[in-house]
């Protein structure tokens, strides 16, 4: 491998050493989807905070079938019944009611016959047949949510019940995407000779607002070395992360290098051992984060996935690494790269129990069809000759 390239876990390596995460801030319960927790979550109470039925029916003491008890309650979800209750009597519970004083049991109405004011009891009934025990589900002071977790419905559900309001988050990234090229056009303008249209710009805003991130709306920069230094300019004064992609090769209008020296960003790395995505530059003013890409589509989405998503997840705070997934096999032969690690888009299939990675047709770097229904990456390490079918490989989720 020539010596100018770097490994993809190398430069990942860089990339997250020249993280400082964000500060955090205080958000409402119901603007916390998606945020990273910045404290530990800790339980304010039990839950369920009092002893609780499980089903409709009728709390009693626990005995045998064929009893005759008188109704002298009810306790409902939400009002707990005056009553207190004694031997021979009962009192009409709905799930999630309050277990009255003096009751060992609740026993469901499906087995109970019901008479004027009494019922009859069909089943034997042991203590604490269908209670829910204070604190079954959090004990007061247990630690609910660590420090580092993106907050998912399951996590939002679980702070409420613990008590909690607010919750202390990261700061949200602010990410601004620069699309360079003479040749771009908007969504749906009509193409002159020579021009194509900006995908990168709604691939690379849409995956880092799925990552958290605030977005600018994705700006488009000339082929022109002052107006890619301007831009460049009024994005690192207003981002934490700035993405600019193309125009960062050694061809004569490629204007994104000598700008961003000129801007005092330092390079971290430039170029990686990776197919597609060689082109791939990284850098940092202070704590502003920059990544140049290579200017083709799925090179663009590839690197994002392979740098500067976990970027973003780590200026979050976040501690887990929710994209790998575990090994899967080849589903088709593929020619390896003699220099580089190849990163192939792969649909998964399950086939008699096994995984399989299933190339996702043509995999050119321009290809943007090959992203559609691919669920992951594929990791081809280098070498000669072809990486066989049925071989193992380890996989990234691609991010949508
Ligand atoms: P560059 O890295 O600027 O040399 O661009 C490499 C290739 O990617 C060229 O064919 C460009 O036309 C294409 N390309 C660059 N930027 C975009 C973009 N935003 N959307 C689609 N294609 C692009
Ligand atoms: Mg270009």
């Amino acid at each position: 491998m020539p010596a100018t390239l770097i490994t993809i876990a190398e430069a990942r390596a860089r990339v997250l050493r020249a993280v400082q995460p964000l500060g955090t801030e205080r958000v409402a319960i119901d603007a916390a989807h998606g945020r990273v927790l910045a404290a530990d979550v800790v339980a304010t109470g039990d839950v369920p905070p009092f002893p609780c039925s499980a089903m409709d029916g009728y709390a009693i003491l626990d005995g045998d079938a064929g009893r005759t008890l008188k109704v002298v309650g009810e306790s409902r979800a939400g009002t707990p019944s005056a009553a207190i209750l004694g031997d021979g009597g009962a009192i009409r519970i709905s799930t999630g009611g309050a277990i009255p004083d003096g009751a060992t049991a609740v026993i469901p109405q499906e087995n109970v016959e019901v008479h004027d004011g009494t019922i009859l009891t069909q089943a034997v009934v042991m203590a604490g047949d269908h209670l829910r025990g204070a604190g079954e589900d959090m004990r007061s002071g247990e630690t609910v949510l660590r420090a580092g977790l993106r907050l998912g419905a399951a996590e939002l559900g679980a702070a409420v019940a613990a008590g909690a309001a607010e919750l202390t988050v990261y700061r949200r990234p602010r990410v601004q995407v620069l699309c360079t090229g003479d040749e771009l056009r908007a969504p749906g303008e009509p193409l002159g000779p020579g021009e194509i249209h900006n995908s990168n710009a709604p691939m690379l805003d849409a995956l880092a607002a799925a990552e958290g991130a605030i977005g600018g709306t994705a700006r488009r920069l000339p082929d022109d070395r002052a107006a890619t230094q301007a831009g460049l300019a009024s994005a690192l004064d207003a981002a934490d992360v700035v993405i600019v992609t193309g125009g960062v090769s050694v061809g004569p209008h490629d204007h994104v290098k000598p700008a961003l020296a000129g801007l005092g960003v330092e390079e971290g790395f430039w170029r990686v051992a990776l197919q597609p995505g060689k082109p791939t530059w990284f850098g940092r003013r202070g704590p502003v984060l920059v990544f140049g890409l290579p200017g083709n589509p799925v090179s663009a989405v590839v690197t994002f996935a392979l740098f500067v998503r976990p970027a973003l997840a780590a200026l979050q705070g976040r501690t887990e690494e929710p994209l790998l997934e575990p090994e899967a096999v080849l589903g088709a032969a593929v020619r390896r790269n003699p220099d580089r690690e190849q990163v192939v888009r792969v649909r998964l299939e399950r086939r008699s129990g096994k995984l399989v990675a299933m190339p996702n047709g043509p995999q050119g770097s321009h290809i943007v069809t090959s992203l559609l229904g691919a669920d992951a990456l594929a990791f081809i390490p280098a070498g000669s000759g072809e990486l066989e079918a049925g071989a193992a490989v380890a996989l990234e989720r691609l991010p949508r």
